[in-house]
């Protein structure tokens, strides 16, 4: 047969997605399953953005953009990072992109060259590692604890330095753990940024999405001298429940905006071109527009961990942010069930209810479980679990 690419080789399905598959598998042949899986708001789009996309379609706003996107919005995006973090980029420091997951490969492509390190966080959304791989770099991972709430020692940041790492990676609110990374912890990634000559890559996607006054700063308002090693990361889709339209963005030191913009011309071209007029409508809504949806979010996390906590043996660490929950389920691994892969499994084929296993992002010994599902959804599938785990005892 004829050979693909060896950087095909390094691609495999996103394992989110495939237990997503197998429960709506199961939903189609009639099983009531319970999905923690999601990783997206269930919430409809703001009726002013969906108007805005129908009005742009009216008008014939249907053909190409720049690449980076059109000025109108990079100025709306520049005029929110002012407003709400306190970071000054011009407009053509702005690259918009078919989601936050196309501005985080954007960045691996312009930064990394083969065998260039970039340091993670684990537990850490799966898509890093597999994008620094394609980009040729090599993923370093820090591990951390739910007792430590998954923030790093200023220790355990400086071991991973090395001569070859290029980057550090960023992301607070996190996937999936929840956890806000403290004022204190971003200061010691800049100080070592700074030090050692380390781009920063900011992902926050999660950032509106806080609770019990968590406040989740970006790092790039640190300071002058960090803010111009920083590459910025966020979009519509979380906070604005707008997965499927499409809109990410990078923002960035001049060069590396361009870099990505270079990219972009020959690869994707701009994202949707009635997306983005949707995506201005976003950024210029008033704040209660998302507030609602923020404080609906924070219910469902004190009733899934508070829900959580019930069950003996489990320890449930409280997210401050994102929209998942992170429980350490190593008591109940064991015998045939000898890891989270296999208790998520145990845990779709018998309790109905589909959970990520922890491993997908290096978070061993635990589940995800995303509560961007109903309070009614919550208890039902809270008590399956807490069923299905109470017979393994
Ligand atoms: N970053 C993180 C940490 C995420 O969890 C996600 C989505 O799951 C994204 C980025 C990508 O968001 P999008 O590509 O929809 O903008």
């Amino acid at each position: 047969t004829l050979s693909l690419s060896s950087r095909a080789g390094l691609l495999k399905p996103s394992p989110t997605l495939g237990i997503t598959a197998k429960a709506n598998a199961m939903k189609a042949e009639g099983i009531d399953v319970i999905g923690f899986g999601a990783g997206e708001p269930d919430f409809p789009t703001p009726e002013p953005i969906v108007r805005a996309a129908i009005d742009a379609l009216e008008k014939g706003f249907t053909k190409y953009t720049p690449s980076a996107g059109i000025k109108e919005l990079r100025e709306a995006i520049a005029a929110k990072l002012l407003r709400e973090n306190g970071l000054s980029y011009t407009p053509d420091q702005i690259v918009t992109s078919c989601g936050a997951k196309h501005s985080v490969y954007n960045t691996m492509q312009v930064l990394l060259d083969a065998g260039d390190e970039v340091i993670l966080i684990a537990p850490y959304w799966m898509t890093y590692a597999d994008q620094i791989r394609l980009a040729g770099g090599v993923p370093v991972v820090i591990h951390t604890t739910g007792d430590a709430n998954f923030v790093p020692t200023y220790d355990q940041l400086k071991a991973a330095v090395t001569p070859r790492t290029k980057a550090i990676v960023v992301n607070s609110p996190s996937n999936p753990s929840g956890a806000v990374l403290p004022r204190q912890t971003l200061k010691e990634i800049a100080t070592l940024a700074l030090r050692h000559g380390l781009w920063i890559v900011a992902d926050e996607i999660y950032e509106r999405l806080v609770y019990g006054g968590a406040t989740a700063p970006s790092i790039g308002s640190l300071g002058n001298d960090v803010f111009e090693q920083t590459i910025t990361i966020n979009g519509c889709s979380k906070t604005y429940s707008m997965t499927g339209w499409r809109i990410g963005y990078a923002a960035a030191p001049l060069p590396v905006a361009k870099a990505m913009s270079n990219l972009q011309d020959q690869v994707t071209s701009g994202p949707t071109t009635f997306a983005q007029k949707g995506a201005i409508e976003a950024y210029n809504l008033p704040n209660e527009a998302v507030e609602g949806m923020r404080a609906e979010f924070e219910s469902r996390r004190d009733l899934i961990v508070g829900l959580l906590r019930q069950i003996p043996g489990i320890k449930v660490p409280e997210p401050q942010g994102a929209f998942y929950v992170f429980p350490d389920v190593s008591a109940y691994l064991g015998n045939d069930l000898a890891t989270d892969d296999d208790l998520a499994s145990y845990l779709l084929t018998e309790a109905k209810v589909a959970v990520v296993p922890g491993s997908v992002f290096e978070g061993n010994g635990h589940i995800r479980l995303s509560y961007a599902t109903s309070r009614k959804d919550i208890e039902r599938g809270v008590a399956r679990i807490a069923e299905a785990l109470g017979r393994r005892t």
